[in-house]
């Protein structure tokens, strides 16, 4: 199998060996196949080397020289190696501090490549720069063409990393399969896989390198929408259930709701009724940012089912927000009638029992939960219903399985995350796509700013002049996993130094993860119904909750959340229509990246301004967590960068599953064992497998 060559561990290629085929783990390359798409980080033009007269300062350049002299020097900042390296038309001091052990790497005569930034110190320098040594026979690899220059790793030289890489270059590209389909590569001008990895080594063949890259990057968006298309072709098939939405549940709950929907939220609910009509399972992803009003929407969506004699559920990702929502479900639907459960690990004997056996019987009933509800001995007999709230806290599994507890029901998942549109069709492609776009009325824009340790006496007169008007505020002691207990500790501290110091004239509560759920919930309890005005909470509040009283929220420590983290705390305020404030306390010395998120907190508001924000600081990997997504990784292709070669692998992918929707036909065949290969993670692949 040609595939099965590419698998070769890259310690059996000629010149690894065991040691060496360590470093290439660390650059995550263990096999032959990996090698092949381990990228150069850049490349150096090394057919006609600069003289050094003609190098200009200020800028990148590579020059070719012989070492004239070397030496260490002792300085203030540590040792010092210089180098002098001269060719026909002058010399140039290269400088290296603190790496006395280069002394041993040089000896006079020998000719050597610098790559570096040219400055002018007495004469021509350049410090730090990069370096190989040539040696005879070098011609071809190293000099005399464009090089590829790999990613380093300690231990691992260029020159090392060079020589290596063209054996596995020259020995495997031979091997190398195309997968994708001659009308797709042609309608795209696309490199044949072999041309690509060949030029993305040695650029200058025929090709040249960022055609190349586009080429593995359509690969990994076609693999992956190819995956997805196929994903929701199983669904689309299915048969589901057939509701009937035109309720009177519904109508009596939105009449007891109070406000009447946003028309952003008519149109979701309409979208939603459109789905739960059609006899097929809804698969419906539900954006909108924090305090857009998704509760209700659900709720609704959830009597609907209800009417027709089905069970619905709503899992949430804690314990307060599942809380939460049955007490909100609970005002509004008793009164109508309706059975409304809360299943959570602390629900426990006799009353759990209950719970249990009314889903086992199949009572209509809305039950809300936690990940308690996708245990094993949680049984629905008519779950015709899901919701997932707050989606990005569960793993595709967990949502997998709350389906699995009934029979093809319909599924409505929610995200406060909103998140950019090439994100969205790449991850939820699977999903058709809902977006609460406007604010309920009268909302106004959170005020934020950014303050140090000498506003504070300010800024707790500020809070206790809106405590006295009769709002109520949240102070925010971050909870880091490394440092979880001397910040718990400096949480229960800042609540007795709050209730003793500035606001003894007031009721502070704390509310931490360790707490028991009882407590939790009288502590919740007491700030919804103002018995208790200020909150000291560690991030435990981060999710849904929603005290519409609370107007102002400190977040201590601010420089060490993340950004969607920080809009989610946020969110916690402004919820009704009273002028709210967000004050983010921050050491005054910030990392780069640090500041750059305090800076988006206080610029924006848009949720979806955010999320930017935050994949461009983060990148998608880590905003997306892919691991948790169950997609396959991307090798080449950025989200980012990438989103022409995205939206034109996505069209062809499903343009391909609409013609062939099982990858039977012989030419796909190839393509679809590939295509396994890259989801071997992912679910539901069934279809094809
Ligand atoms: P989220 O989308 O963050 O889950 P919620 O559903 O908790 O937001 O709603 C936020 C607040 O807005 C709640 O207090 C809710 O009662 C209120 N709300 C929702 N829809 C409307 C509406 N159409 N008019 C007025 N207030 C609304
Ligand atoms: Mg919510």
């Amino acid at each position: 199998m040609a595939l099965g060559d590419l698998k070769l561990p890259i310690q059996y290629v000629k010149g690894v060996g065991p040691r060496r085929a360590e470093l290439f783990a660390r650059l995550g390359v263990h096999t032959v196949e990996d090698a092949l798409y381990l990228l150069p980080n850049r490349y150096e033009d090394r057919r006609h080397l600069k003289l050094i007269a003609h190098v200009r300062i200020g800028e990148q350049e590579t020059i070719r020289g012989e070492v004239l002299a070397a030496g260490l020097k002792n300085t203030r900042k540590g040792p010092l190696f210089e180098l002098v390296i001269g060719d026909s038309s002058g010399k140039l001091v290269a400088k290296w501090f603190n790496q006395a052990y280069l002394k041993k790497r040089f000896k006079r005569g020998q000719e050597v490549i610098l790559w570096g930034k040219v400055l002018l110190g007495l004469g021509l320098e350049m410090v730090n720069p990069d370096y190989e040594l040539l040696e005879p026979g070098d011609e071809q690899i190293h000099t005399g063409r464009i090089v590829p220059i790999y990613p380093l790793t300690q231990g691992f030289s260029p020159r090392l990393a060079r020589s290596i890489m063209k054996t596995v270059v020259d020995t495997f590209v031979p091997q190398v399969r195309d997968f994708l389909p001659d009308t797709v590569r042609e309608r795209h001008s696309l490199l044949s896989l072999p041309a690509a990895i060949e030029a993305i080594h040695s650029p200058d063949g025929h090709d040249d390198p960022e055609k190349a890259r586009r080429r593995l990057a359509f690969d990994d968006f076609f693999l992956l929408s190819l995956g997805i298309a196929l994903r929701r072709q199983e669904t689309v098939e299915e048969a589901g259930i057939a509701f009937k939405v035109e309720s009177s549940l519904a109508d009596q709950a939105l009449a007891r709701f109070g406000y009447p929907l946003t028309p952003a939220q008519e149109k979701v609910l309409a979208q939603i009724k459109e789905d739960m009509a059609r006899p097929r399972p809804m698969n419906r992803l539900l954006q909108g940012d924090v305090g857009s009003g998704k509760t209700i929407v659900a709720f609704l969506a959830m009597l609907i089912a209800v009417d027709n004699d089905y069970q619905a559920a709503i899992m949430a990702p804690t314990e307060i927000l599942a809380e939460q929502h049955f007490i909100r479900a609970e005002r509004l639907l008793a009164p109508l009638g309706v059975k409304v459960f809360l299943l959570t690990s602390s629900i426990k004997g006799k009353d759990r029992q209950v719970i249990l056996d009314e889903l086992q019987r199949g009572s209509p009933a809305v039950a809300v939960g936690t990940h308690a509800l996708i245990q094993e001995e949680v049984q629905f007999a008519r779950l015709g219903f899901v919701i997932i709230d707050e989606q990005h806290r569960f793993g595709v599994l967990q949502r997998a399985r709350l389906r699995a507890k009934g029979y093809r029901p319909d599924v409505l998942v929610m995200t406060a995350t909103p998140i950019p549109r090439t994100l969205a069709l790449t991850v939820y492609g699977d999903l058709d796509i809902s977006v609460l776009d406007e604010m309920p009325p009268g909302r106004q824009t959170v005020k934020t700013y950014r303050l140090k340790e000498a506003d504070r006496p300010r800024l707790y007169q500020f809070m206790i002049e809106e405590l006295k008007k009769g709002r109520h505020a949240y102070v925010i002691c971050p909870l880091i996993e490394e440092s979880e207990k001397e910040d718990l500790k400096a949480a229960i501290k800042t609540a007795n130094d709050l209730q003793e110091g500035p606001f003894k004239d007031f009721q502070v509560g704390l509310l931490h993860g360790r707490m028991k759920f009882e407590e939790k919930e009288a502590v919740m309890g007491g700030f919804r119904e103002g018995r208790i005005h200020l909150l000291v909470a560690t991030t435990v509040v981060e999710v849904g909750v929603d005290v519409p009283t609370a107007t102002v929220i400190l977040i201590e420590q601010a420089d060490r959340l993340g950004l969607s983290q920080l809009h989610q705390l946020r969110g916690r305020v402004g919820r009704a229509g009273d002028q709210a404030y967000c004050f983010l306390m921050t050491s005054p010395r910030l990392s780069e990246e640090a500041e750059e998120r305090v800076q988006a907190m206080v610029n924006l508001s848009d949720g979806f301004a955010i999320s930017e924000k935050d994949l461009e600081i983060r990148g998608p990997g880590d905003f997306f967590g892919t691991r948790q997504s169950g997609l396959p990784d991307l090798k080449v292709g950025s989200i980012l960068r990438d989103v022409r070669i995205l939206e034109q692998a996505r069209t062809e992918a499903f343009h391909l599953v609409q013609e062939d929707p099982r990858l039977q036909a012989p030419e796909h065949s190839f393509l679809k064992e590939v295509l396994l290969e890259r989801w071997r993670d992912g679910i539901g692949l069934g279809v094809i497998g």
